[in-house]
């Protein structure tokens, strides 16, 4: 099986990161995408651990559409700090058969060399970019073939809509009580408002 890996801190998950979970399913011809919402973070604020089951429960409920969309909570349910080069070994482990693509914007495209173990990771997993706005195509193309040629590693570019939402732009809009219909499904812009998040 081929199969997609979509890693995220979602808080809370957007439809960029269906779009873009979508486009590459598609385009890679892969059996399914694995949306691993990321645990305790590295660099972030204490306070979003308390979003840890919200961030879970969002990610769940904007999948359940799509059947070819699972979501994995190993990295949640770990109590320490959780890297990739971690969770893909540990899905290696466990599926050495199936070939994974780990699904990354253009923005962590050009952070990857700050990953824990990133040459490692580039070796031991294929990775799918997708674009992203502000992030020009030609310097997202040098940097695919950089790192390809420096690391011998597997890295395609995905043709997918080029959307200009975050996170970051969600949890404004929220705490401003400005509208996010059509930016996050439905569920989770319920859910976001059932329990008053990002307020
Ligand atoms: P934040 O603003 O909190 O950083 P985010 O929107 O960047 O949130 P993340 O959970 O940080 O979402 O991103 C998970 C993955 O999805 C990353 O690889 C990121 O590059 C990618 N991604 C998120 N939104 C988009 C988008 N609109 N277009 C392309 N890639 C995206
Ligand atoms: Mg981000």
């Amino acid at each position: 099986m081929k199969i997609g890996i979509m890693g995220g801190t979602f808080n809370p998950i957007h439809n960029g990161h269906l779009i873009m979970a979508e486009y590459t399913r598609y385009s890679l011809n892969l059996d399914k995408v694995l949306f691993i919402p990321t645990g305790k973070p590295p660099h972030k604020e204490i306070e979003e651990v308390a979003y840890l089951n919200h961030r879970l429960e969002m990610t769940v409920l904007a999948t359940l559409s799509n059947s070819f969309f699972q979501v994995s909570s190993m990295e949640i349910e770990r109590k320490n700090i959780t890297y990739t080069i971690d969770t893909i070994e540990a899905l290696k482990e466990e599926y050495p058969k199936d070939e994974f693509y780990f699904i990354i914007g253009a923005d962590s495209l050009f952070e990857i060399e700050k990953w824990k173990d990133y040459k490692k990771l580039l070796g031991l997993c294929n990775f799918a970019v997708v674009e992203r706005p502000n992030y020009n195509n030609d310097k997202i193309v040098e940097k695919i073939q950089n790192l390809k040629t420096l690391h011998n590693s597997n890295i395609v570019k995905v043709d997918s809509p080029l959307i200009e939402i975050s996170s970051t732009e969600i949890r404004n809009r929220v705490n401003k009580g400005q509208s996010i219909k059509y930016l996050v499904p439905e569920s989770v812009e319920d859910y976001i408002t059932k329990y008053g998040l990002y307020k």
